[in-house]
């Protein structure tokens, strides 16, 4: 269960999936010299492969425990905790403003990926920590964010946060949770939020969590929400800790996967909060965080993907059965033409799924907000569902050994299973994507997605250089796909509301496998042209994407054609009958 960060893979698309240069220029981040990136990366990679990667296994084997309202955390997380917060791996792509190393997201894309994959359980906390950080950054009074971010930032206190309750999951128009105004500047939080993860635990002094609730003469649904700040210790004026505040973890769910994630319920009575933002807005500050979250969980998708290969890639190295076809008696099952097909399969789909999170992340740190909306869900949804299913291939290339749990396939599969549910379901995601992604903006950010790539396809077909790269089969597969997607774009911009609404994930879909092959093809012809000697295999790759993956987008085009028939045909009180 050995794990080899992927920095080689990671490495080549920063330098030539994403430009570094473009966004040094926009002056907002530091500078990120060569020698800088890879001691950054290389710094994350043993960090990820020594530190956090021996406790994966721990967590799921003996998850956290729960005793008289104190969460522990699993073996080994709280020492592991400990190191990350030694590292100042938290603050990696915060501003220097506030204290953070100020690099861009497109960083953090990498180094957080690594962690994911060492522990995706473990790699949770910092993550809801950061996007805490950044929603009490955007929305909260001077005097919070002093009195919060500098330990937040320092890893000291971690963030959660509660928004799910058993009536308002998707919809969070329905949240109960009470807040009533003190007089003297605080609020009292009384209800209960489930399923919060790492809501509690012992690896550092502090949670702060920001809860949704409802002020009594606020509106129904989403616009009379409101977000506070509950930190679980109250924080004296001079920033030393006081009493307990008055919510408890009262229950630990038992869970298909990220076993070592801590997933509470949360019962909050009477508990001291602090509002943030203004009263009513409470989802529109809480956005911050949530668009930071869908990228990273799809950044766990390819994470959790990335440790399903290598494992996968081992045990076909090792295995021997039958004789694959010109090989010697004894040749491992890698030589099967169809153990290679899932391999190459496999990695493939992580290269696609990783471009288009850099890309969403780069977007954002060029200030391209369009972009980065557009490809938010796109990198939510398909990096998700490539962790599972690369996951499930990973199971499948081990046999009977995957479906057994002491190699671990098992644990990548049940671990991926998460993501494509939480920080919005990725039938959410899809609704988003054409909904506020695309007919509200009339197509145009999708437009220029299209075109950009158009040119690219223009320019790589007689790509080779010194290496002798070919890329014209990806040049081909990207104008016949973009031709495609640009079909599907605007049979979409015009569909009825229900015929899009039903064909909304295989739409989304299509735009992935189009898009991330794209990017890919992308990466690949500007690593040739700057001689990278990694172009070879890489184009390897992006041939694999143009031949098997970007040409299912005809079949998705047709079923986006046939819009919600085939999924309204069937009478719906019919559906238990047959
Ligand atoms: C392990 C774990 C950790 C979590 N961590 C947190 C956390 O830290 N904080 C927190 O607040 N929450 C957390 N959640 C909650 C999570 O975000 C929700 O489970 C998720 O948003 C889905 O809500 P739901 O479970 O109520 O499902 P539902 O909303 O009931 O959805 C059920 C199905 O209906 C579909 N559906 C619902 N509405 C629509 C619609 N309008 N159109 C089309 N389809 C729809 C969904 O896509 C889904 O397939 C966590 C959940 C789990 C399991």
């Amino acid at each position: 269960m050995s794990f080899t960060p992927p920095v080689n893979a990671i490495g080549y698309l920063l330098r030539h999936g994403v430009d570094l240069d473009a966004i040094g220029e926009t002056g907002s981040f530091e500078e990120t010299p060569p020698d800088l990136l890879d001691a950054i990366l290389g710094g994350a990679a043993d960090f990820a492969r020594d530190v956090i990667a021996p406790t994966n296994w721990d967590g799921d084997q003996h998850p956290a425990t729960l005793d008289d309202g104190n969460v522990t955390a699993s073996p080994g997380f709280k020492d592991a905790y400990h190191q990350f917060v030694e590292g100042a791996w938290q603050t990696v792509s915060l501003p220097t403003a506030i204290g953070g190393m100020g690099l861009p997201s497109v960083v953090s894309v990498a180094t957080n990926e690594m962690l994911y994959s060492a522990n995706m359980a473990f790699g949770l906390c910092p993550m809801l920590t950061s996007s805490a950080i950044k929603a009490i950054e955007a929305h909260a009074s001077d005097a919070l964010k002093d009195t919060y971010l500098p330990k937040m930032l320092a890893g000291e206190w971690t963030g959660a946060m509660c928004l799910t309750e058993p009536q308002a999951g998707s919809d969070l128009g329905p949240v109960r949770t009470k807040a009533e105004d003190n007089g003297d500047g605080t609020y009292a939080i009384t209800g209960q939020k489930i399923y919060i993860t790492w809501g509690d635990h012992d690896c550092a002094d502090n949670i702060i969590h920001l809860v949704l609730a409802r002020l009594p003469d606020s509106p129904d649904g989403s616009r009379g929400i409101s977000l506070f700040i509950c930190p679980k210790f109250l924080v004296n004026d001079d920033g030393s800790l006081s009493e307990r505040n008055d919510f408890r973890p009262i229950g630990l769910e038992h869970k298909l996967g990220i076993h070592g994630s801590p997933t509470c319920v949360m019962e909050f009575n009477q508990a001291t909060g602090y509002l943030v933002g203004e009263v009513n807005r409470g989802l529109a500050s809480m956005f911050v965080m949530m668009n930071e979250a869908r990228l990273f969980v799809g950044v766990q998708g390819v994470a959790i993907g990335e440790r399903a290969y290598q494992a996968a890639l081992d045990y076909a190295q090792e295995r021997v059965q039958g004789v694959p076809p010109g090989a010697e008696v004894g040749a491992p099952i890698i030589d099967h033409p169809d153990v290679r097909r899932m391999l190459i399969d496999m990695k493939a789909k992580l290269m696609g799924a990783r471009s288009i999170c850099l890309a969403t992340a780069e977007a954002g740190d060029l200030g391209a907000h369009g972009r980065e909306g557009l490809l938010t869900p796109i990198a939510k949804a398909y990096g998700s569902d490539v962790g599972v299913d690369v996951a499930s291939i990973g199971v499948q290339v081990h046999g009977g050994m995957g479906y057994v749990e002491e190699t671990g396939a098992a644990q990548h599969y049940r671990d991926s299973r998460i993501a494509p549910i939480y920080e919005g379901t990725n039938g959410i995601q899809a609704i988003d994507l054409i909904g506020r992604k695309l007919r509200r903006d009339g197509g145009e950010a999708m437009g220029e997605l299209i075109t950009e790539l158009r040119d690219t396809a223009a320019s790589i077909s007689d790509i080779s250089g010194e290496m002798d790269v070919d890329l014209s089969v990806c040049a081909a597969a990207m104008d016949r796909s973009l031709e495609t997607l640009s079909t599907a774009t605007d049979i979409i911009l015009n569909a009825s509301e229900v015929d899009a609404l039903g064909v909304a994930t295989t739409y989304l879909e299509l735009c992935a496998k189009v898009i991330g092959g794209s990017l890919l093809a992308r990466a690949v012809a500007r690593g040739v042209a700057a001689g990278d000697s990694q172009s070879a295999a890489m184009a390897s790759l992006a041939r694999y994407h143009a031949l098997r993956i970007m040409p299912t987008a005809s079949g998705l085009l047709d079923a986006i054609r046939a819009g919600s028939s085939a999924v309204y045909d069937f009478p719906r009180d019919q559906l238990a009958d047959l």
